[in-house]
């Protein structure tokens, strides 16, 4: 669906949460692509207020992430809430854990991915459409600091 500006939607763009007609690139919305967003993100300590930006088209919502699972048949609309992730694996590699909420649903849904860099420095966003992997001690780590960051308790 293009928007006013005439964009297709890319795969992940941001969307204001008063009027889906209103929405963004991540270079229009940040001045920055994804990848780069997520180590950023990561620099700021995960601060989730950088997940919610307000709408400059009607200046009332608020644009947030959003993308559609599984990109095949019949997708969800996924509005993400929180992303944390592991800074301590290196500058090519960033893991993460997105919870997002499906447009049509209550429960909020656990997403892993990741996102990476070359060694030459270059971003690398094809970890958006795989699973990130953990070890269980990373695992632990990525979950406390989900509990810590979302204000829960035990998680999960
Ligand atoms: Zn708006």
């Amino acid at each position: 669906m293009p928007n006013h500006s005439g964009a297709t939607k890319p795969g992940y763009y941001w969307q204001c949460n008063r009027n889906p007609g209103h929405w963004k690139t991540f270079a229009a919305a940040c001045g920055i692509g994804l990848v780069k967003f997520m180590y950023r993100l990561a620099e700021k300590n995960w601060d989730q207020r950088k997940l919610a930006i307000k709408c400059t088209d009607c200046q009332k919502g608020v644009m947030r992430i959003n993308y559609h699972f599984p990109r095949s048949a019949n997708p969800e609309q996924i509005e993400v809430r929180r992303i944390v992730g592991l800074n301590n694996k290196g500058r090519t590699y960033l893991p993460m854990l997105w919870e997002g909420k499906p447009l049509n649903g209550k429960d909020t849904w656990f997403d892993f991915k990741y996102v990476g860099r070359s060694d030459s420095g270059k971003y690398e966003s094809y970890g958006l459409s795989k699973p990130a992997v953990f070890k269980k001690r990373e695992l632990r780590n990525l979950f406390e600091l989900y509990s810590k960051i979302a204000g829960v308790g035990r998680f999960p």
